[in-house]
């Protein structure tokens, strides 16, 4: 069921690092879960084509038809891969395939190549509060599509030795798509991953990432917990697999916070 929500349009948020394994599917399933418990209404849509974000929503990609590939390449509408997970807080998802890995160069004659995605979701925002694009770790037009549907960037960084390290690019292409494409592109904010309270590089990794993106970064820092990583196994955020660990209480804070940035109340 689509419920309308008057003319309000949902923001929608591309969850970037072109560095793998720095929590940005961990980060997409576990903000837009915290997100919807609050009531807010959420899609989460998956450009990777590794799926790691349809999997960790207990989705198997290989048995789906219509996934962010026939979305881009075909021009399919994207409700028609709507995944409506009714015990997840009504959560909804456009699953991946890896499929998609041929997107990145099956997109690069077509017309309005960077715009494919912008184009699909700008017909859905009123049915949504936030959308958040989970993407894959590369700079291609898989991300620049993201970047161009979105309103915001979400940057998660991992609290290790060269976390900085690839940063210089990834603002480097926020800002060609600011100038060229998307000229109200912000960034949403700056997200620490993994963090281990026990080392000195975890907290060093914290100020150097304080002093590069001053006041982007959230008070909320995302701690290295295990239970994080075992969720995606068991097809669940981590509030639902297990919602007294400090993995779930630091993403329920963390959905607090992005909500109280962006001036509003939670319900
Ligand atoms: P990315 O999408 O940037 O490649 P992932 O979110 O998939 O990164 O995270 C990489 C790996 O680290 C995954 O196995 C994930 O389960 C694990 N992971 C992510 N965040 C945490 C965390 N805070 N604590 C422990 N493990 C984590
Ligand atoms: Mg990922």
């Amino acid at each position: 069921m689509i419920k309308l929500r008057g003319d309000k349009l949902g923001k929608v948020i591309a969850v970037a690092n072109q560095k793998g394994g720095v929590g940005k599917t961990t980060t997409t399933i576990n903000l837009g879960y915290s997100l919807s418990a609050t009531g807010k209404k959420v899609l989460c849509v998956d450009m990777d084509p590794q799926s790691n974000m349809t999997s960790g929503f207990g989705i198997d990609s290989s048995s789906i038809k219509c996934t962010t590939y026939n979305i881009l390449i075909e021009g399919k509408d994207i409700r028609e891969a709507y995944i409506e997970l009714e015990d997840m807080s009504g959560i909804t998802i456009v699953p991946s395939s890896i499929q998609l890995a041929g997107a990145e160069i099956e997109l690069v004659p077509m017309l309005s190549r960077e715009f494919r995605l912008k184009n699909s979701i700008n017909e859905i925002k009123k049915e949504f509060d936030y959308i958040i694009i989970d993407c894959p770790p590369s700079l291609g037009l898989l991300t620049i599509n993201a970047l161009t549907a979105s309103d915001s960037v979400l940057v998660p960084i991992q609290c290790e030795y060269y976390a900085l390290e690839g940063l210089t690019q990834l603002m480097n292409t926020i800002n060609l798509i600011k100038k060229n494409i998307n000229h109200d592109l912000e960034i949403e904010g700056v997200v620490l991953t993994m963090f281990n309270a026990r080392t000195n590089l975890s907290i060093q990794v914290v100020d150097e990432v304080k002093k590069y993106f001053k006041g982007k970064v959230y008070g909320t820092i995302i701690p290295r917990n295990i239970r994080l990583g075992e969720a995606p196994s068991f097809g669940k955020p981590i509030s639902l697999y297990d919602p007294h660990s400090k993995g779930a209480e630091a993403y329920e804070e963390l959905a607090k916070e992005l909500i109280e940035r962006n001036g509003e109340a939670g319900e």
